[in-house]
């Protein structure tokens, strides 16, 4: 109420966030997290009822959530089939990076021109935390942990942060996205050395000596490479088949499954610490 006793618009807006909402936005988190930490089967139909089931909400916040992250290019809605997780190529992975690596070298160039110091002290202190997070996930050492996972798009973020065009950024985030979630479906890989911290410190180091010319081509290159990474692994060498000619295999995406990864039966890395190669 205002002092004259009549309501005002703010009287009339509910107090707190409507049951409704939050539900969809908790189902929306937690799918969108499967999503991406690589335990939802690329190409396996989501069945609504059993979203339902396992998340413990209602088929209208399901289908908001499931909507949401199809616009998101997460998951694909086709007529009549209803929806199912994006699925994953060798061809829009190589069309992924080319363009990714674009918009990263973009943003670190336009970062590298305006950035000022508190942009400098934030990649310092991200690589600091990227360098000391394990790799891999103490329950399933074949899988990347989800600390890692937010360690490394903490730095990635650093890097691109000084950047002053909104729309470069939002374009990144977009990408930054698709790319986490073929990196996250990747295992071990044989026969490619790398060293990840090197890596990240060589993009730190010339970034935070302003040669925006060398910053480029190391994330050019520490890009490529997990491409070449993905690319060898059995998931991408097949190809996938158009959505109406797949198979329809009932979705393992509920709550508490996890899929299990194909193994390699060797292994051969020049890693530091005498690991297999992982894609940053
Ligand atoms: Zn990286």
């Amino acid at each position: 109420m205002d002092g004259t006793g009549r309501m005002s618009y703010l009287d009339t807006m509910p107090r707190t966030i409507p049951v409704s909402f939050s539900r969809t936005q908790d189902v929306y988190e937690r799918l969108r997290a499967e999503l991406l930490n690589g335990r939802a089967e690329p190409a396996t139909r989501l069945k609504i009822n059993d979203l339902c089931r396992a998340h413990g909400v209602s088929l209208s916040a399901v289908r908001e959530a499931l909507s949401r992250l199809t616009s998101e290019g997460l998951v694909i809605a086709e007529p009549q089939r209803g929806f199912s997780v994006a699925p994953v190529s060798a061809a829009e992975l190589t069309d992924l990076t080319q363009v990714r690596t674009q918009i990263e070298c973009s943003c670190l160039e336009r970062a590298i021109a305006v950035g000022d110091v508190d942009w400098e002290a934030q990649i310092v202190a991200a690589f600091h935390h990227l360098s000391r997070t394990p790799e891999r996930d103490a329950n399933d050492p074949q899988r990347m942990s989800d600390a890692r996972s937010a360690a490394h798009a903490t730095f990635h973020d650093a890097l691109a942060s000084g950047c002053d065009s909104p729309w470069l950024l939002r374009l990144r985030g977009a990408l930054y996205v698709q790319s986490e979630r073929y990196r996250r479906l990747s295992v071990s890989v044989k026969g490619i050395a790398r060293d990840l911290n090197r890596e990240h410190q060589d993009i730190m180091e010339a970034t935070l000596a302003r040669d925006a010319k060398r910053a480029c081509r190391l994330m050019t290159k520490h890009l490529e490479l997990t491409k070449k990474m993905l690319l060898s692994q059995a998931h991408l060498a097949v190809p996938v088949l158009a959505p109406d000619r797949r198979a329809s295999p009932p979705a393992r995406f509920v709550k508490g499954k996890t899929r299990t990864q194909p193994a390699p039966k060797a292994q051969a890395s020049g890693e530091r610490g005498g690991g297999p190669a992982r894609s940053p």
